[in-house]
């Protein structure tokens, strides 16, 4: 056996390992990601390494491969826990090790430090007056100019860039009166920070007898050395925020750190100076906007102890603090928190495990207004603790929430996109100079079919998800394969009026200045959003009145807070219900929800119309009562029915291939292998064509396998991981690749 070592652990050398012999003691003792160690160079100096890969295969004469010395167990320093934490990702979500690690080191190349240059007097004052006159005689404008600024300003030192830029001093002149010993040239490193602070510390809030009960838990399970992942589910105003800085308070005096996710499109500014108000200069933020400069300075300063708080999207779990006492997740329930690259792990199982690899531990805190599945079932059967923040503390009322039948509208003969009662509303709002947001639910795959006439939705008999339309008049399961033609008449009410729904927010907005020529429109999404900065520059147009309507997609949901907005109108409802994956109920629910409370946040009363085929559908009629505990309680049974996450677990088998027939034949392999050494209580689905079945020329198909144990599927995962491995060594698999998608989140 050998084991592949790397010992420089940094994110550029991890794909450079050197082998070493196993010896038959530690055989058994030693797995990937073990720290190891090992004679190094030609010296045979003993360095420490880390194990990544392990193999029957040497690479070169096996007589001169060294052997490794030893184990060593303990955990100690940042790397020993990214390493094990890699490993841990590398098993339970299938990738190789070098992708895993690659994902858990901060990514940025060292980066030069940022310096500041000051020049000062380096003579008493008298001298440099006497200097100064003399200047002046000899006509030495220059110099004249610089020592006048000096002579008035003695106790400062003046920045580099204001004397060669305002007092326009050439850099040699500068050079010169330095070495005549005149002035002094100082340079001082400093960090490139993102966000510039506000000092000024701004007054705690007495926190509610609620927020307060969370607070004393967290710290008493932590004083009593019990480290819990919590979730607090609570409505947006009811005070999470405030909690997550009390709890971090508390930390920091612990001499710990924290960690706080938030999903990167609800990063703004607004959230942003809530935490830098609080914490000053000790807070700082990752995201994708930094430069790689100002990315490496903000790991340097995690890891030297420069600030105590990190906040950030998904990768910012992986920030070097020495010494991580809680990690904050807001907003868990977003999708944006599984990453769509191999490994395809989950920022809160992650963050989960990441808690239990720290040698002191650190709780977990998981905030959403609406908890997904997996986390309120883990509330459940008692695995987090669970709050309730119930009561809105911003004021404002909740709003009014109608659902338009837009069967019936068909019936009356409204053909337009508005039903009735939303255009009465509308011109409502536009007669008394109030906002309205026009929300058009884009979420779902356009390719799903109904009949407009009665809501029917052409369902697949076997997985109860949503059919799609596909080229040359079939309807297809992205689950299972299931095919069927598209019919022409609806086999409920026999209605001619069966069609794809396909309404863009140009046809919106368009309609909208087609009703209502006066109204000023302004629309948000993917295509008016596409140049830097065009989407808070929309946003902020929207909230200084400059338009009346603002449409857009799910990026008008998020964020900003607008209190002059008191209509809401949801189009398309239906669009994310019929997506064809099993969460799409969840999504919808989600998506309405959030909508729904983007009305009435200031001191007006709000109103909410749904539009839906389906208005008897529970996720719309929770959604519109703003009842999560409903909506939870129907999916649950769905989800335990079928067999679906939380309540199994799934694995999405991924096989992207050139050609469509070797893909599918490739696939029915792997289900095959699995077949031969099936495990009891598994059960496989498909192959079938992925709902994107094809993207660049690349075929898309896969095989599902559903099973309650995950240690299961991590077994599966296995035993095709090898089976590909074999293939790939033998050079035969070129055209063909697979990935792993453990209880998936995004469609594949
Ligand atoms: P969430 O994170 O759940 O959306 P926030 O923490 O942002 O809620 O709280 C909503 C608003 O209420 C904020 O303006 C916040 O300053 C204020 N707030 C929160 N807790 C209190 C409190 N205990 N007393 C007074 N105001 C509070
Ligand atoms: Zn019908
Ligand atoms: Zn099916």
């Amino acid at each position: 056996m050998y084991a592949n070592v790397i010992i420089d652990i940094s994110h550029e050398k991890v794909d450079k390992p050197f082998q070493y012999k196993v010896p038959d003691k530690l055989t058994g003792k030693i797995d990937i990601g073990s720290p190891v160690v090992i004679p190094f160079g030609r010296g045979n100096t003993t360095r420490k390494g880390f194990v990544i890969e392990l193999t029957d295969e040497p690479n070169w004469d096996p007589a001169k491969i060294k052997e490794i010395i030893d184990v060593s167990d303990e955990v100690v320093s940042a790397q020993d826990i990214s390493m094990r934490l890699a490993a841990w990702m590398k098993r339970h979500y299938g990738s190789t090790m070098i992708a895993a690690l690659r994902t858990v080191l901060p990514a940025a190349k060292k980066q030069n430090r940022q310096v500041h240059k000051y020049i000062s007097l380096r003579m008493d004052l008298r001298q440099a007056r006497d200097l100064y006159n003399e200047c002046v005689r000899k006509k030495q404008k220059a110099r004249e100019r610089l020592l006048k600024e000096l002579l008035e300003n003695p106790e400062d030192r003046i920045p580099y860039e204001f004397v060669t830029g305002k007092l326009n001093i050439a850099s040699q002149t500068i050079k010169a009166l330095s070495d005549q010993g005149i002035i002094k040239v100082e340079s001082e490193e400093y960090y490139r920070k993102p966000v510039a602070a506000e000092s000024s510390r701004y007054g705690k809030a007495v926190l509610s007898d609620e927020q307060q009960h969370i607070v004393d838990t967290v710290k008493k399970d932590y004083d009593e050395g019990q480290r819990n992942t919590y979730l607090i589910h609570g409505i947006t105003g009811s005070g999470k925020t405030e909690v997550y800085i009390a709890l971090i308070d508390d930390v920091i005096k612990r001499g710990k750190q924290a960690i706080v996710l938030i999903p990167e499109i609800a990063l703004t500014y607004q959230t942003l100076m809530r935490f830098y108000r609080h914490f000053g200069d000790r807070v700082s933020v990752m995201n994708s906007t930094l430069s790689p400069g100002e990315k490496f300075d903000q790991m340097e300063r995690a890891r030297t102890g420069d600030i105590d708080i990190i906040i950030g999207p998904r990768s910012a779990l992986f920030t070097p603090f020495p010494n991580t006492g809680i990690i904050i997740i807001d907003e868990e329930h977003e999708s944006a928190y599984k990453s769509e690259t191999m490994p395809k792990y989950h920022a809160r199982e992650t963050a989960i495990e990441l808690s239990k690899l720290l040698p002191d531990g650190a709780a977990v805190v998981l905030g959403s207004a609406t908890p997904s599945l997996e986390s309120y079932y883990r509330a459940q059967t008692g695995e987090y603790k669970l709050f309730e923040l119930n009561r809105r503390l911003t004021g404002g009322t909740l709003p009014t929430v109608e659902i338009a039948d837009l069967r019936e509208e068909l019936r009356k003969g409204n053909r337009s996109i508005f039903s009735l009662r939303l255009q009465e509303l509308i011109e409502d709002r536009l007669s008394r100079g109030e906002q309205t947001m026009l929300f058009i639910n884009r979420r779902g795959l356009a390719g799903f079919v109904s009949c407009r006439s009665c809501g029917h939705v052409f369902k697949c008999p076997h997985c109860d998800v949503a059919l799609s339309e596909h080229r040359g008049g079939r309807l297809v399961c992205h689950y299972c394969g299931y095919e069927e033609p598209v019919k022409k008449i609806c086999p409920k009410c026999s209605s001619k009026y069966v069609s794809s729904f396909r309404a863009g927010t140009q046809q919106i907005e368009d309609e909208v200045k087609k009703f209502w020529p006066q109204a000023k429109v302004l629309r948000m999404d993917a295509d008016t959003t596409r140049a830097k900065g065009s989407y808070e520059k929309i946003l902020s147009a929207f909230a200084n009145k400059e338009a009346d309507v603002l449409v857009g997609t799910q990026m008008i949901v998020k964020g900003h807070d607008f209190p002059d907005v008191t209509l809401v109108g949801i189009l398309a409802a239906d669009m994310s219900l019929y997506a064809s994956d099993y969460r799409a109920s969840e999504r919808t629910f989600q998506l309405l929800t959030q909508a729904a409370g983007r009305a009435g946040r200031g001191d007006k009363k709000g109103n909410v119309i749904i539009q839906s085929y389906q208005p008897d559908h529970y996720s719309i009629i929770a959604a519109s009562k703003q009842d999560y505990k409903e909506f939870y309680d129907e999916e649950i049974a769905y989800r335990d029915l079928l067999s679906y996450p939380p309540v199994s677990h799934m694995m999405s088998v991924q096989i992207m291939s050139k050609d469509e027939e070797e893909g599918m034949a490739f696939a029915t392999k792997l289900r095959t292998l699995m077949e031969q050494r099936k495990l009891e209580g598994s059960v496989f689905i498909g192959p079938a064509a992925a709902s994107i079945g094809r993207i660049n020329d690349i075929y898309r198909m896969a095989v599902y396998v559903k099973m309650s144990d995950y240690q299961g599927l991590i077994y599966y995962k296995d035993l095709m991981e090898k089976y590909i491995r074999s293939l790939e060594d033998q050079g035969k698999l070129r055209y063909i690749s697979v990935q792993f998608d453990f209880d998936p989140v995004n469609g594949f």
